[in-house]
């Protein structure tokens, strides 16, 4: 094939590509929104094909829908009910680290990585060949970063709910719950229930912690003790998020990552996301 062949080509099969994506506006897009959302497929050929050609329309708006969906603030990371875009799956966030790589674009690298060291899928490190010929596999540096920082993710998503749960275990608050005995009775359940949290090992440290726990065992608390719980529970998720980057072992990264106050509250809109 010709040069000029080759870049008729290109141009042809940008001009496909970029119908075929939506065009996202400068505000971030919200679930709900009624526009398609594209695969992973489109938007990593988008990347790749408006960079190699210089297509500078088509490649900022894929990257545009990336840097909505892997953001740098908390906040917007809520709104998202999902680790990836609706038409992703888990192990596609191998091809966001990729991107963000090659794009370069690290902003959307902190919480792309952070999406492959929650996933429990084993491709996302060893790979396999439909892994590699989508968007190929995570370099050897990217997955030592994953080895090292699922480690330190467990260990802060474990010392959470400690943290908030610790006021009320030596609590001799003598208020009625809902069901009318003292709340102090409330101490040891709890305790049993952030033991069973640790032995899970979960790895997701931006969890709400009030979340993780069932609503028969907030009721076994008094309104006022229930308040405090509740107020606490925003702070841990807010810190972690605020040390990501360094938790990822990407202290050192070129980013501007919004870091917020601990005590102000995180608006959560999705009660069925799957990450709370
Ligand atoms: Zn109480």
């Amino acid at each position: 094939m010709s040069q000029d062949t080759t870049l008729l080509y290109a141009v042809s099969r940008s001009s496909v590509l970029c119908a075929s994506l939506p065009n996202y506006r400068d505000t971030c897009r919200l679930p709900g929104d009624t526009l398609p959302h594209p695969s992973a497929a489109q938007v990593f050929a988008c990347v790749r094909l408006g960079r190699k050609c210089e297509f500078k329309e088509l490649y900022e708006r894929a990257m545009r829908c990336l840097r909505s969906y892997f953001p740098t603030n908390l906040t917007r990371w809520r709104q998202l009910s999902r680790y990836v875009p609706p038409q992703f799956t888990m192990i596609d966030a191998v091809g966001v680290v990729n991107i963000a790589r090659l794009a370069p674009d690290l902003s959307i690298l902190p919480t792309a990585l952070f999406a492959c060291c929650v996933s429990t899928r084993p491709e996302i490190v060893v790979g396999d060949a439909q892994l590699d010929q989508r968007h190929g596999r995570l370099s050897e540096e990217d997955v030592a970063l994953c080895w090292k920082a699922r480690t330190h993710l467990v260990a802060v998503t474990s010392s959470s709910p400690l943290v908030v749960v610790s006021p009320i275990l030596p609590s001799d608050c003598e208020s009625a719950s809902l069901h009318g005995d003292p709340c102090k009775a409330a101490a040891p359940p709890f305790l049993q229930a952030v033991e069973k949290q640790i032995a899970k090992d979960e790895n997701n440290p931006l969890q709400s912690v009030v979340s993780r726990f069932d609503e028969g065992l907030l009721q076994k608390l008094c309104p006022q003790c229930l308040t405090g719980l509740k107020g606490r529970s925003q702070k841990p998720a807010r810190q972690n998020w605020n040390k990501l980057p360094s938790l990822l072992g990407l202290e050192n990264l070129d980013v501007e990552w919004e870091k917020g106050d601990v005590w102000s509250p995180v608006v959560l809109l999705h009660a069925n996301s799957d990450r709370f």
